[in-house]
Parts: C-alpha cells; sequence; structure tokens
C-alpha cells in the first residue's frame, strides 16, 4: 500500500509547468485547511474518511477527511466527527483527490468514433471531460440534447469550426467554403458555459494546403465568441513556427508531443524557439495521445529540457478506450512512469485544466464551496508496461485505478 514516502521520492525530470504558482510544488505534504467551527447538530451528506488527500490547488498532501454537503466540499481537516455525517465512505488506503478533468476526449456516441462518457470517463474517475470538437454548429444541437443533457458526467465541449465536427474523417476541413467562424461563435456564443472554446484539427491529410487559412477562420470565430481555441496540430500542411505565431494566449496546443514532420523539435532533437515563445505569452500544451500523437521520445527529451507540457489528456474514443490509452488514470499513471512526480501529474488533470477553461463551475479543487467533485483512487504498486502511440514501452512502478467518485455530491462506488 502507498505510504508517504512512495509520493516525495520521485524525481520531477520535467519543468515545473507554467500553470503551477512558483513553490508550489516545493512542500511534499503541506498543512490541512483550518478546521471550521463545528456545530455538533450540523449534519452533512458524506463524509470521505481517513484517505490521503491530494488537491495541488491547495499544496494539499495528507490524511484528511472530506465532507460534502449539498453537492459542494464542507470541510477538509483531519478527524472530521463521524457522527455528523448522514453517509460515510472510508477512504482508508486510498488517495481522494479533485474530480479528473480530461481535457481533451470525444464522448459522441454512437457517431462516428464518440465513446460513452459514463462508461469510461465518469467510471474512470474522471468526472468532467472537454468534448474536444465532436461537433459543430450543425451538429451541436444534436449532441447537446442527446449526450451532454443526458450524461451524469460533466461535459463541456468546443464548437468545432467544421460545421459537422468530427463525424467524418476530414470534417469537411479541406473545403473552404464550409468554414463559416461566424456561425461557429454563433452556436458557442448561445451555449455558453457548455461550450468553452472552439477547435480545429491541422493535419495536411485533413486539410490539404489550407490549413493557414482554416486556422485563421477558426480564430476568428473564437475571438467573436471570446473562447480559447485549441488547435490539433499533427503532420500539418504548414510549418509548426507558421502555424503557433497566430496563437493566442490561453488558446491550447493539443498533441504537443506527436513525433512526425513539423513537431517541437528540431532535427537535433531541440525544442524550436517558436514553441519557447508561444508558451512564454501563454499558449497551452497539451498531449492527447489518442491513437498517433505521444511519442515517449518527444515527451522525454522535452521534459529534460524543462518543457514538461500543462495537462495530461487521452483523446478517448472508441478506439483508444481499447488500445494503449485506456483512460486517463493510466495516462497520469504513464506520466508518472517518464519521470512525473504524483502530485504534479494530479495538478495537470485537476487544477491546471481548470484554469484554461471555464467549465461553469469551482472544478479542479477541493475548496469548501467548490463543486463536490472527488475521485478515490488505489494506487497499486508492482512494474506496469505503458506504451506510447508508436508501441514504444515504458515500464512503472505506479497504476492509479479509480474505486469510486462523487459527482456533484452523488457517490458512486466503482464494482470493477
Ligand atoms: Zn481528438
Amino acid at each position: 500500500m502507498p505510504n508517504r514516502r512512495d509520493f516525495t521520492k520521485l524525481v520531477l525530470a520535467g519543468g515545473a509547468g507554467m500553470l503551477a504558482p512558483r513553490g508550489l510544488w516545493s512542500a511534499a505534504a503541506a498543512a490541512a485547511a483550518p478546521a471550521l467551527p463545528q456545530n455538533a447538530d450540523d449534519k452533512f451528506d458524506l463524509l470521505i474518511e481517513g484517505g490521503t488527500v491530494i488537491d495541488p490547488s491547495q499544496n494539499l498532501n495528507g490524511l484528511l477527511d472530506v465532507a460534502v454537503k449539498d453537492g459542494k466540499i464542507l470541510e477538509v481537516s483531519k478527524n472530521i466527527a463521524k457522527d455528523r455525517a448522514l453517509k460515510t465512505v472510508s477512504a482508508k488506503d486510498r488517495i481522494v483527490t479533485p474530480g479528473f478533468i480530461d481535457m481533451h476526449a470525444h464522448c459522441y456516441d454512437g457517431v462516428s468514433i464518440g465513446m460513452n462518457a459514463d462508461r469510461y470517463c465518469l467510471g474512470r474517475g474522471v468526472t468532467t471531460m472537454l468534448d474536444a470538437g465532436s461537433a459543430g454548429s450543425a451538429t451541436f444541437p444534436n449532441f447537446r440534447k442527446y449526450i451532454i443533457n443526458t450524461s451524469t458526467t460533466r461535459i463541456v465541449a468546443l464548437v468545432h469550426i467544421s460545421p459537422i465536427g468530427t463525424i467524418m474523417f476530414d470534417g469537411g476541413l479541406s473545403n473552404l467554403s464550409w468554414l463559416n467562424p461566424q456561425a461557429t461563435a454563433k452556436m458557442a456564443t448561445d451555449n455558453k458555459p457548455v461550450v468553452a472554446g472552439i477547435k480545429i484539427q491541422l493535419t495536411k491529410a485533413i486539410t490539404g494546403s489550407n490549413d493557414l487559412e482554416a486556422l485563421k477562420r477558426a480564430l476568428q470565430a473564437a475571438e467573436i465568441a471570446r473562447l480559447p481555441l485549441m488547435v490539433h496540430i499533427e503532420d500539418p500542411f504548414s510549418t509548426l513556427p507558421e502555424i503557433l505565431k497566430p496563437l493566442r494566449k490561453g488558446d491550447v496546443f493539443t498533441h504537443c508531443y506527436t513525433n512526425h514532420e513539423h513537431g517541437i523539435l528540431d532535427g537535433n532533437g531541440k525544442i524550436i524557439p517558436e514553441a519557447r515563445e508561444a508558451r512564454d505569452r501563454g499558449v497551452i500544451f497539451d498531449p492527447a495521445q489518442g491513437q498517433t500523437h505521444l511519442s515517449f521520445d518527444v515527451a522525454e527529451k522535452c521534459m529534460a529540457q524543462g518543457f514538461l507540457c500543462d495537462t495530461i489528456s487521452t483523446d478517448l474514443t472508441i478506439v483508444t478506450v481499447e488500445r494503449r490509452v485506456f483512460d486517463l488514470p493510466t495516462m497520469v499513471s504513464k506520466f508518472m512512469a517518464i519521470g512525473v512526480p504524483l502530485d504534479k501529474a494530479i495538478a495537470m488533470v485537476t487544477v491546471n485544466p481548470a484554469r484554461v477553461f471555464d467549465f461553469g463551475a469551482q472544478i479542479g479543487t477541493l475548496r469548501r464551496g467548490a463543486e463536490a467533485d472527488v475521485s478515490i483512487f488505489e494506487l497499486g504498486d508492482g512494474k506496469f508496461e505503458f506504451e506510447d502511440s508508436e508501441g514504444m514501452k515504458r515500464t512503472g512502478q505506479k497504476m492509479l485505478s479509480s474505486k469510486a467518485v462523487v459527482r456533484r455530491g452523488q457517490l458512486f462506488i466503482n464494482a470493477v
């Protein structure tokens, strides 16, 4: 079973993520938040008792209880009186974190490559997922009505600049007459805060030679809607410096550790200066493994040069839930296997993504008053083999697996 020593013995191989306040990671175990005044008659709904709470948003890492009332976090402190709880769940020998946030996945279930969010996200410890452009302006109302509104997982979405989203492989991106910034921005604006941004895919097999014009239109939509743009960049027609140049503070480069032409490394394995410049002005770097997007070799070379991505995400689809990616806790374990410490990896799926997009609620933290979205994990010890998108393997000593989640105060126990 894990102990405190396990949490601190790992060595940071990369640089500090730009989203993390300086010094946040220096303390291995911070003091718990002061206990709130307690009235013996004050009942609350749920007590998560005796787990190791890791909440990087508050620099918490220690044996603490979590009290939940009316769908919100009431208190995180030591030894909360059990008789005040209407229901108690033991988290002994478990890790308790803010509900995980997957910043890149696809859940248009039944359409193209969409997976089922409640099965593969909520059921795996992910209380919030960002659907990365499965729907565009023509398809979003259907996606919202039949998927977002009927799921227990909190689903926040990006509207694709193509009106049909990713229903078809090329999504219509090769046809510029389809790309309408005004219609895209209107659909996004009308659906805030369920919509948190705009999405475009820049791959030469999808856009052909139109990628910079398509990017310009996606940025226009993002400007009109006053939202961030997530840009899928993998094997693009144009060079990476040309693509990064117009990206703004808060825009997201997803698939940043891909090993294809026009990637983040030059021919000598050095990070291109334009990537550092983009990071310096606030562009977010997200790995999103998917089928073809993550190279351990590229990730390790970047981390060795102090360039760790800001978030960890899956690009989960019906294909990747079965192959190499599986779920977000596996991706967190995978990044631990290549040198990211547990606390930092948890920040990359909680407080960091919560700062990138407006999810319409206070999530990614266990602060008092935040949404009671909580994940309870087992941290297994052993030898675990992980694969990147090229089939390269790394072995890790830790594996997170979901045991239970709390979503807006409601407890779901994972039976498997
Ligand atoms: Zn994707």
